[in-house]
């Protein structure tokens, strides 16, 4: 938006100066084009001219006048301003009367001004004795264009130095129309330039934070370049956006800024929010963090209370052997599955005694050891299970009668030679062994089987192995 916005401005900019460039250039041309005889007509034409302009305050007409011509000029002027006196203000110097140049060289003298302001009318007379003067002149004759100066105090305005630079001088060439080359004189059109740019404030003052700053690029502007700057520009932050003019011999850079227009106690206001905002932002992502961090500490208990629950479903909570529920299971999978193996059955010899000898807490204590001290004789094959109290029950895949036998008559043998120690006492105990082979028999007869053969262990004085037939 800013960037359209100026580069509708520095258009316009660049076609007012152009209009002003096209109506000193047709001043010119009405020396070029008439008679000399004509030539008192032209405030007529100018102030056509001047009319349409609000920046062109005057158009003024400097013939050249040979050294010795002098006189015969002032002589007829004259006739039309009877004040007529050549002048110059010399470099440093008053103003002064006559003519001073060396070397006889001619001048170029204000013949003729228009508008007929008291201002201007003091400008006639002067012709510029300066080297600068020179310079433009030599470059009209050669190229026969206009020049266009860079920023000038105005005589118009006094002669004082301290007085501002607000104005440009453009000069336009006049050619004797038979000798082409010859430079008769210059019409210099006087521009105000603080018109242009304080009419390029008031074009943009709907964008009320818009300031412009204008630059001029060309010849002998280095000094005091800066043409035209809104108030507060060195000290407004915004975004900056340059543009250019181009005039004949020069270019004219436009700087507009669009001001980031926030007041002292909004940006007050602004930092709070955002400090608070940011406060606001860590309290937040803290809070996320701890929830986040409970809920994967949450996740991970449960799922360690879940590996335990499960645990607990298929194991005895005294031995950690699988208890009755998961041997069920593997009974009737591998029944199914039309496995053939051992069902052996176990239990202690009167247990009960050792409870009542030695009190409940020793009795769990031999559990625990007549397990550990059986599981170490199994086979890693074995599935072996607490079945309740001091029943226990060994799924082998071992279905040769013999070796069963011999395998648990071994086990028998280590249970009845091993000894518990418990804090005061020295626990012994045996075991009565059941077990049946499985070929096609049900989990029921199976189960029978088994029982039968531990039975039968018992009737035979306990201590003993009865593998069925
Ligand atoms: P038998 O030789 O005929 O097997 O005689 P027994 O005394 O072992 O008789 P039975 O097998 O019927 O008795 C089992 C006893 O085991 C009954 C109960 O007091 C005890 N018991 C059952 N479960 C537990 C337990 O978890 N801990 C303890 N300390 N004792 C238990
Ligand atoms: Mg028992």
């Amino acid at each position: 938006m800013v960037n359209k916005l100026a580069e509708q401005q520095a258009e316009n900019l660049q076609k007012v100066v152009e209009s002003d460039l096209h109506f000193i250039g047709a001043g010119a041309n009405f020396y070029h084009s008439t008679e000399q005889s004509n030539w008192s007509r032209f405030p007529v034409f100018a102030e056509e001219l001047v009319s349409k302009s609000d920046t062109l305050i005057a158009l003024q007409w400097m013939p050249r006048v040979e050294s010795g011509d002098v006189a015969e000029h002032t002589r007829k002027v004259r006739a039309t301003f009877p004040n007529f006196e050549i002048y110059t203000i010399p470099k440093d110097g008053p103003k002064t009367s006559g003519y001073l140049m060396a070397d006889n060289q001619p001048i170029f003298v204000v013949s003729d001004i228009f508008p007929r302001s008291e201002a201007n009318i003091g400008l006639l007379g002067f012709y510029s004795s300066r080297l600068r003067f020179q310079l433009v002149l030599d470059g009209l004759a050669a190229t026969g264009e206009p020049n266009v100066s860079d920023k000038v105090r105005l005589l118009q305005d006094g002669l004082d130095q301290n007085l501002k630079k607000t104005g440009m001088l453009v000069y336009h060439p006049v050619f004797d129309i038979e000798k082409k080359q010859e430079l008769i004189g210059v019409v210099v059109g006087v521009i105000r330039t603080t018109h242009y740019f304080d009419g390029l404030v008031k074009r943009t003052a709907t964008e009320q934070d818009l300031l412009i700053k204008v630059i001029d690029m060309g010849f002998d502007a280095e000094d005091d370049s800066v043409l035209y700057q809104s108030e507060g520009w060195d000290s407004s932050e915004g975004i900056e956006i340059t543009k250019r003019v181009t005039l004949p011999n020069r270019e004219w850079l436009v700087d507009f800024k669009l001001v980031n227009n926030v007041t002292e106690n909004e940006r007050l206001v602004l930092t709070w929010i955002a400090l608070a905002g940011c406060v606001i932002a860590v309290l937040l992502s803290y809070i996320v963090w701890l929830l986040v961090r409970d809920k994967e500490h949450l996740g991970l208990l449960l799922d360690e209370r879940t590996e335990e629950l499960q645990f607990m479903v298929d194991h005895d909570s005294l031995t950690g052997l699988y208890n009755r529920r998961a041997f069920n299971r593997f009974l009737s999978d591998m029944v199914e599955r039309e496995q053939t193996f051992s069902l052996i059955a176990f239990d202690i010899d009167k247990f009960k005694s050792i409870n009542d000898y030695f009190g409940h807490v020793a009795g769990d204590e031999m559990l625990v050891f007549v397990t550990n001290t059986v599981q170490a004789q199994l086979d890693e094959s074995d599935i072996f299970v607490r079945m309740g109290g001091d029943e226990f029950c060994i799924l082998s895949p071992k279905i040769d009668r013999d070796d069963l036998f011999a395998y648990l008559n071994n086990i028998c043998r280590v249970v009845a030679s091993s000894v518990y120690e418990s804090d005061h006492h020295k626990i012994r105990c045996t075991l009565s062994v059941g077990a049946a082979v499985r070929m096609l028999e049900s989990e029921e007869e199976i189960l029978k089987a088994a029982d039968a053969q531990l039975y039968k262990s018992k009737q035979a004085g306990r201590n003993c192995v009865t593998v069925a037939d």
